[in-house]
This record gives structure tokens, sequence and C-alpha cells, in this order.
């Protein structure tokens, strides 16, 4: 047992499993959430084998397994139906032992927050300051209250208060991207239950991809370029996408026939370049707060995942926090900030597909051997990094 108590800002995905990773490791944690109640944001998620790994190193695997769906494979094509790329998932079952589960939002959050000791859960707390007192850090939160601990983690989000009051004023990226998600009950026979799929537009940003996240239904986005902050109200939402996408598979039109306008959830695609530090004196962040993605890899979440794993094992097995801390930022830094920058890059590149370039993008995906593309996802899929961990257990 860790003497010590870990005060997590936020209960989205990266604070709920900091919080069970603390839980898995003997350290007392207080979870504040500034929403009234813990719900998700968002319709659908893709878990790629490295959140997979996590999950099940804290013995949620199983049940992931048991709500969402594992995919076989991706498939990118473009908007005529030509396949472009094929990436079976088969290879990484057999290395990594998971493959990427597509599981409804609300799934995922209440397998996280079941597992949870609910009375260390606390809704509609809003931290808004800290203090630190000697050996301790008192957060302060709008509705007036306070609570103490040893450590405070940003678990926060992209726009978070913690980093703010620890870093100062950090400038969002803007993608150029804005992004329309929602699941929809939908049948069709040319769709396989067990893909995901990409499909690539004949217009710079234009994209949709969609995958099941259980027999009956489907979680879709649709991506466009536009200037942020710029909202199309949802009674125009259908006849615009069904306008911008009518190029696209007609399976995509009755998709968006089909979907109630209400559910779509719009959300402006930014990211943080990378930060130089992650934590400071007993601060620290995790997830979006300290590494936010944009999310053309499927990969914040699981970045956050792996975040929250390792900054609590790093807890458990340093016996001094600021070791710990240096620890953790040491071993997830490189590769949140690998992530960062392959989606951005990834991301221009499909934002530049004018119609002069479109032919040649689309033959240098089709064309990309099957090995560059495996050596890629196992660097992000692989956890073998965590070795490092059992090297630094109980040193001092
Ligand atoms: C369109 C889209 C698709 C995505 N798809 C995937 C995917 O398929 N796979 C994947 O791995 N990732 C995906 N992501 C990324 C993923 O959603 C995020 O990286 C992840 O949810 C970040 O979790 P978080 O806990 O760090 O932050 P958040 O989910 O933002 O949670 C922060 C929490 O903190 C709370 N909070 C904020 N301020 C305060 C405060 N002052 N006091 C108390 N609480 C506060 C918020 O209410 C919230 O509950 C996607 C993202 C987008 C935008």
């Amino acid at each position: 047992m860790v003497f010590m108590t870990v005060l997590i800002v936020g209960a989205g995905i990266g604070g709920l499993t900091l919080a069970l990773s603390c839980r898995h490791m003997g350290i007392d944690y207080q979870v504040f959430e500034a929403s009234r109640e813990i719900r998700p944001v968002g319709a659908g998620i893709w878990l790629p084998p490295n959140a997979m790994q996590i999950l099940h190193r804290l013995g949620l695997a199983s049940a992931i397994r048991q709500r969402g769906i594992l995919y076989q494979g991706i498939e990118l094509r473009d908007f005529s139906g030509n396949r472009l790329k094929q990436i079976s998932t088969e290879r990484t079952i057999q290395k990594f032992g998971f493959g990427t589960y597509g599981i409804h939002r609300a799934d995922l959050h209440r397998i996280l927050w079941e597992s949870l000791d609910s009375h260390r859960v606390h809704p509609g707390r809003r931290f808004r300051a800290l203090r630190t007192e000697g050996p301790h850090v008192v957060a302060e939160f709008v509705d007036g209250s306070t609570a103490r601990g040893d450590l405070l983690i940003g678990a926060d989000g992209i726009r978070s208060t913690v980093r703010r009051l620890v870093l100062g004023k950090v400038s969002l990226r803007y993608s150029g991207q804005t992004c329309w998600r929602t699941v929809v009950p939908f049948n069709d026979p040319s769709l396989s239950v067990k893909r995901m799929y990409e499909i690539w537009g004949p217009e710079s940003g234009l994209r949709a991809g969609l995958g099941y996240i259980d027999p009956q239904n489907v979680y879709v986005y649709f991506t466009h370029n536009q200037k942020p902050g710029h909202r199309i109200s949802d009674s125009q939402l259908p006849s615009f996408l069904l306008e911008r996408f009518h190029k696209f598979p007609s399976f995509l039109h009755r998709l968006i026939r089909q979907a109630d306008p209400e559910s779509f959830i719009q959300t402006d695609l930014f990211d943080i370049p990378p930060l130089e530090r992650w934590h400071d004196g007993r601060i620290a962040l995790l997830g979006d707060a300290a590494h936010a993605t944009t999310p053309n890899l499927g990969q914040g979440a699981a970045q956050a995942m792996e975040s929250a794993y390792v900054l609590a094992h790093c807890l458990r097995h340093q016996p001094h926090f600021s070791r710990a801390l240096q620890l953790y930022e040491h071993l997830r830094k490189p590769r949140a900030t690998l992530v960062n920058k392959l989606s951005w890059h990834y991301n221009q590149l499909l934002n530049s597909i004018s119609p002069l370039h479109r032919g040649l993008i689309f033959n240098f995906v089709r064309l990309t051997p099957a090995f560059l593309d495996h050596l890629m996802l196992d660097r992000i899929y692989s956890l073998a990094y965590l070795e490092e961990l059992k090297t630094v257990k109980d040193t001092g």
C-alpha cells in the first residue's frame, strides 16, 4: 500500500483509467468531475490493441469483449467505392493478443465507472484553483469546497484548467477540420459487421468512417474542412451532409437519412503541439490535458489509458513522488509525441487532397507495401516500453 492520496480532476476516459490504475496499485484516489453526471461525450469509439492491453492489465478486457465488436480489419476506400487498402488485424492479434474493438462510449464509461468505488468519485465539483500547503496540495472548487491530497493530476481535457494554472496559456492547434459523429441502427449487406471502413472523398478534408459497435448499430463520422466555431443547425445537417457527401457510396446517404439529426455531435478537431513538460511540483497532467492529438489514428483515449497506467505504476514503485512524475514523463512523452506528430501529418496529407493531388495520394496509399503499414502499427500498438517499469521497481 502506498500512503498517498491522489486528487484526480476530470472523470473522462483518462481520469477514470487513472482512478482504476490507482485502485489496482493500492493508491488512494479521489476523482472530481465538473458535470453533475459522469457521462460520455461522443458516440462510438475504437479501442486499439494498446488500449486493450492496458484494459487487460486492469482486468477489464473481457467486459469490452462482451459489449463491443472485435474487428477483423480496416478497409480504406475512395469515394467511388474502390478499395485503396485493406489491413487485417489477424497479425496484430497474434502479436499483441488483442485487435481493435468498437464500442459505444456510454458502454466504455459504464465499464470504467462501475469498477470504481463510487464514494471516491465526486460529480458536480468543478475545479478552479489550487494551492500547496507544506507537503500537500489543496484543490478548490467552484462550489466553494476544497480537497486535500499529496498530488493533483489534471485529467480535465484539452481545455484543461489545471494545465493553465501550471503551464500558463497553451495555444491549441486547429486541424482545419470539423467532425460530426453519431450512432445509427443500420443494416446493409454490403458492410461487414467485423470491419472498420474509412472512405476518402474527392476534396480536401472530406472523409467518412464507420464501423459497427454492436450487431445492430453503426458508429459513423464525417469530416469537413471549415473554420472553427461554425455550427450547422440540426434541421439543416442532413441536407448539408447529403450535399457535401453526394459523391460517396449510397449506403452513407441512407445512413445520414436514417440518423436522428439531433444525435450528431459536432467537434472542431484541435490538438496541442507537444508540451515541454507535463508536471510541476505536486501537479501533473494526463490524457488530452497533456497530449491531445487529432483523432486520425484513433489513439487519443488509448494514449490517455497508457498514461494513466504508467503514472499509477510509477507512483506505486518510486518512493519519492517527484522521481515518479519524472519517470512518468520520461516513459510516456516520446510515445504521445510520436502519435501526436504522425496523426497531425496524416491530417495534413488528407487535407491536401485537391483534385490535382488526389490520384497521386490515392495511388501512394494503394501501393504502400503492407510491411510498412505493419511497421508503423506495431510501433504504436507495442507496449514493450513498459518493460522499463520493471527495472525501476523499488529503486529510490
Ligand atoms: C471525433 C473524435 C473521435 C475520436 N475517436 C477516438 C477513437 O476512436 N479512439 C481513441 O482512442 N480516441 C479517440 N478520440 C480521442 C478521445 O476521445 C480523447 O483523447 C479522450 O476522450 C480524452 O480523454 P480525457 O479523459 O483526457 O479527456 P476528456 O474526455 O475531455 O475528459 C475530461 C473530463 O474532465 C472534466 N472537466 C473539465 N474541466 C473540469 C474542471 N475544471 N473540473 C472538473 N472536471 C473538469 C470534463 O467534464 C470531462 O469529463 C477521438 C476524439 C474525437 C474528437
